[in-house]
């Protein structure tokens, strides 16, 4: 990477855990920092699957077996541990490690200090945070070992969250100043920071929502007023629908905020459902680019593109449940109790991903949590409530014909909802790979 004068405008990386998985990629990594000019900002997600294990770690010190919850670590530190060996000679490994270790021992600490562990989604975010801290530790030292000088920079001074833990929001006027400081001054022009974390105004940890290191991109590149924010990622671009999902995919050189917005929102997990909104705001442009071929230009996302698509995108939403929810009687009409019972999701923070509603009845699609036995027990008191486990919610946009009668007409379909644009339904969930 190249020294280049102050003025000129940064671009933000952000990195998934499947790039960093194995130390390849974080060579790979390395590679695609050098081969960028001007300052750049790098985010990065936990290493691999280092989230979800953190889950069960947590899973396990929630139910008080500690020991297990130890023992759940170790796995993880030795991951990490195993990485630096991979990543540095044997005499440069020092000051990694001693730094890797006391995140280590914060964790332990954590573990074995705590006291009532009563508040779920708090703990979460004490935790669950870590593994973007150790992905990142490792990335600095070893950008700096290979010539790339960076600053490392602690995601929870910069971003200023709200205390909605395990789904926090940025505070865009508090976090601006925090984080302009943090890279103020540097005589690098390369920053490394983590994906998915910050901490409330009065410094607990939190997190941004699973897969929310795409958020935090986006936020660093709209709160530094970015030239641009580019995902890297394990696949060619934005395809118009997930290839282990379907089995005839093509890949989308160009979408539109809005395109972009409305796949993100309907389940395409290649990006985080917040990513878009302040890339548009202020017209950066957002390019998913494929980590295994650097030189291949992936997919842009902008205000105005020249080809607009035309095949129909899918996107499936798996693992819902459909709620159907009537009055207990006929004494009152249900539309004037939805209030009442959208606040009931809203309480336990359940997702609505779908509503159609009639004068006796409501029918929304939610996804699979651990609170939606309390949402339905609530509900019960006031209402008759049916649900169905175990189906997906397929939204197609720019649907035609054929692609109508493959999917709306199909067997299975529990419910259709069709605008001009695009048409969405609940099916029974399919067991067969691709459809
Ligand atoms: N590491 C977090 C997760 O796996 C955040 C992210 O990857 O974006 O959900
Ligand atoms: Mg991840």
């Amino acid at each position: 990477m190249q020294t280049t004068p102050a003025s000129s405008a940064l671009h933000v990386f952000k990195f998934g855990g499947a790039s960093v998985r194995s130390a390849e990629g974080v060579k790979n990594l390395a590679r695609i920092v050098a081969a960028q000019t001007g300052p750049l900002f790098v985010v990065v997600s936990a290493m691999g699957k280092t989230t979800n294990a953190l889950e069960g770690v947590l899973e396990a010190f929630m139910d008080y077996r500690d020991t297990e919850a130890l023992t759940r670590f170790e796995t993880i530190a030795q991951q990490h541990r195993a990485m630096i060996e991979q990543l540095f000679p044997s005499n440069a490994r020092r000051a990694v490690s001693e730094r890797l270790e006391a995140l280590f021992t914060q964790v332990h600490q954590l573990i074995d200090t705590a006291t009532a562990r009563d508040d779920y989604d708090r703990w979460y975010d004490r935790l669950v945070g870590y593994g973007e801290l150790f992905s990142t530790v490792i990335v600095s030292h070893y950008l700096q070992d290979q010539g790339l000088p960076n600053r490392w920079i602690d995601m929870r001074n910069c971003f200023v969250t709200d205390s909605r833990y395990r789904e926090a929001n940025i505070n865009i006027d508090r976090s601006a100043e925090r984080l302009q400081q943090a890279i103020a001054g540097a005589p690098e022009s390369l920053f490394v920071g983590q994906g998915f974390i910050g901490a409330t105004a009065t410094g607990h940890p939190t997190t941004l929502g699973r897969e929310g290191s795409d958020y935090s991109a986006a936020m660093v590149g709209y709160l530094l007023n970015a030239e641009s924010v580019t995902i890297w990622k394990d696949v060619e671009g934005i395809l118009n629908g997930d290839p282990r999902l379907f089995d005839d995919t093509v890949y989308l050189p160009q979408l539109t905020y809005l395109d972009a917005i409305e796949l993100a929102y309907s389940g395409a997990q290649v990006i985080h459902p917040k990513t878009i909104k302040p890339l548009q705001n202020k017209h950066i442009p957002l390019y998913v680019r494929p980590f295994a071929e650097p030189t291949k230009p992936g997919t842009v996302i902008c205000g105005r593109i020249d080809r607009p698509v035309d095949v129909p995108i899918r996107i499936l939403k798996q693992r819902q449940v459909l709620v159907s929810i009537r009055p207990k009687d006929f004494s009152f009409v249900l539309e004037e109790r939805l209030g009442d019972i959208f606040s009931v999701f809203q309480q336990y923070h359940q997702k609505i991903n779908l509503i159609q509603s009639s004068a006796v009845n409501l029918s929304v699609c939610v996804d699979e949590s651990r609170y939606l036995e309390r949402v339905i027990d609530t509900l019960q008191v006031d209402f008759r409530v049916v649900y169905n486990q175990g189906v997906e919610l397929l939204t197609v946009r720019g649907y035609d014909q054929a692609s109508y009668a493959r999917y709306a007409e199909a067997p299975g379909v529990m419910l259709v909802q069709k605008t001009r644009r695009t048409v969405r339904l609940v099916r029974k969930a399919k067991n067969d790979q691709t459809s």
